[in-house]
């Protein structure tokens, strides 16, 4: 094991690329501090550069990337930083890997924003305020999201206990205690660590990146596989007033799951357009690629990256193409207009303000999945004839709106609509159903 870890970290450095190779998502309560402990690792706040603050829109997932680096001469913590040049004793340091981080909003509105996001992250820090009780709404919410979703029991997750100079020391460890029990409540691993910060100071950032480090390490990714690409942002990079004459193609922003894409491969979108009931895939180029951290001529797993196509920008603007699937041509996974999904329902309702049972689904009844970076409403037409893998969990049938590209067994959170709002009920797996009918665009 140890020697297979070396041999990737070797095939790791042979590839230079500036491109991140691990997402680490920032989750929890709105306020904790998500942003500041995006800005304190990386030296910049999310989003601060994106089309979206541009148009006044901040609502959007955040992303900042950064290198992890670690000094020869210092001992653990202190060697581990971001900077060229050791802050403690000046020596050059060593490149560990790049990483880019994935901040979702916190709002209790923003859930599936937030679930959109859980789609492309490796692992997540969790982060917890001091001063505030354990755990608030959207603390549990987007923990039981990492967790329904498979991240949470892997123990792929830091928790950060931030804003720790604001309490004092008796209250600092009754709160880490009841942090401790919430973790252990919602099935986290004992032995995730829970580290006080204060990200607006810039207190303990390095015992941070260290637990980054140990806690969260690259997953093993066959280069081999065909690339799938899950759509979380989608951008017109044409300023107004662009000659149409040099007006650049459509971008499609996301995270590559598995496999590679390179510069001037032909590419194929699904689902695509949805026009008046008919499915049509979407066939074009990639022009380019961007990666924060520079351009690339191949992309692989790691980091958000931007592909310019040779689409018509009005397309993708204002995220019009987020939750397709990105692929080669006949290699994506189907599209389905009806699924046959195993179930699993939560006890309670998530992110409630009150505890509320979650009740049976009822024939008839409409909910929201998250499936990917994509959401469609799932519309229950009575039980499935496909079998569940786990003998107690019933089999429902579902109408898609719109149809979505998925392959069997992927995991989606399922909402019902409770207070006004989307509230997080349970989870299904893809197991069976309906393909939609594909038309050919051209
Ligand atoms: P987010 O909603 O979780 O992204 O939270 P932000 O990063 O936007 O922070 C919310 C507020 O908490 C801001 O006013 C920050 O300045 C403040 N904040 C963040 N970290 C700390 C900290 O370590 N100590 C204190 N006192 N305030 C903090
Ligand atoms: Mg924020
Ligand atoms: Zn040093």
């Amino acid at each position: 094991m140890a020697e297979k870890q070396e041999s990737n970290k070797k095939s790791r450095r042979g590839r230079r690329s500036s491109q991140p190779e691990i997402n680490i998502g920032m989750i929890g309560h709105v306020d904790h501090g998500k942003s500041s402990l995006v800005q304190a690792i990386t030296g910049k706040f999310p989003d601060t550069h994106s089309e979206e603050i541009r148009r006044g829109i901040s609502i959007r997932l955040g992303y900042a990337a950064t290198e992890f680096r670690a000094c020869p001469s210092c001992p653990a913590p202190q060697k581990y930083t971001t900077e060229k040049k050791c802050p403690h004793c000046g020596t050059t340091t060593k490149l560990l890997r790049r990483v880019s981080f994935v901040d979702s909003p916190g709002h209790k509105s923003l859930m599936t924003t937030m679930l959109s996001g859980a789609a492309i992250m490796d692992g997540v820090v969790l982060v917890i305020a001091a001063n505030e009780p354990v755990p608030m709404p959207q603390t549990r919410e987007h923990l039981m999201a990492i967790k329904i979703l498979g991240l949470a029991g892997t123990g792929r997750i830091v928790v950060a206990q931030n804003k720790v100079e604001l309490v004092s020391e008796e209250e600092a460890i009754k709160n880490y205690k009841a942090i401790k029990k919430f973790l252990l409540e919602y099935g986290v691993r004992e032995d995730v660590p829970i580290i006080p910060i204060s990200a607006a100071n810039k207190v303990n950032i390095d015992v941070i990146i260290q637990a980054i480090e140990e806690r969260i390490p690259t997953p093993e990714r066959d280069p081999n596989l065909p690339p799938l690409m899950h759509v979380a942002r989608s951008f017109d990079i044409n300023k107004p007033g662009h000659s149409p004459l040099k007006l650049y193609g459509g971008v499609v922003g996301g995270s590559l799951l598995q496999g590679t894409f390179t510069v001037g491969q032909e590419i194929e979108l699904r689902p695509g357009f949805n026009r008046k009931g008919k499915i049509y895939p979407i066939r074009t180029k990639i022009m380019s690629i961007r990666s924060e951290l520079g351009n690339l001529t191949t992309a692989r797993p790691g980091g958000l990256i931007g592909i310019a196509t040779e689409l018509d920008p009005s397309i993708t603007k204002s995220d019009g193409m987020v939750g397709q699937i990105v692929g080669l041509p006949d290699q994506l996974p189907p599209v389905w207009s009806i699924i046959d999904a195993e179930v699993h329902l939560l006890e309670n309702v998530v992110g409630a303000e009150q505890e509320i049972k979650v009740a049976a689904i009822t024939t008839g009844e409409s909910l929201l999945f998250n499936i990917g970076t994509a959401r469609c409403i799932g519309t229950c037409i009575g039980k499935g004839s496909a079998t569940a893998s786990t003998s107690d969990a019933p089999v429902l049938r579902f109408r898609l709106q719109p149809p979505i590209c998925a392959e069997k067994g992927t995991r989606f959170a399922i909402s019902r609509r409770v207070e006004k709002r989307f509230g997080l009920i349970g989870y299904g797996f893809l197991v069976d159903g309906q393909l939609a009918n594909l038309e050919e665009y051209r």
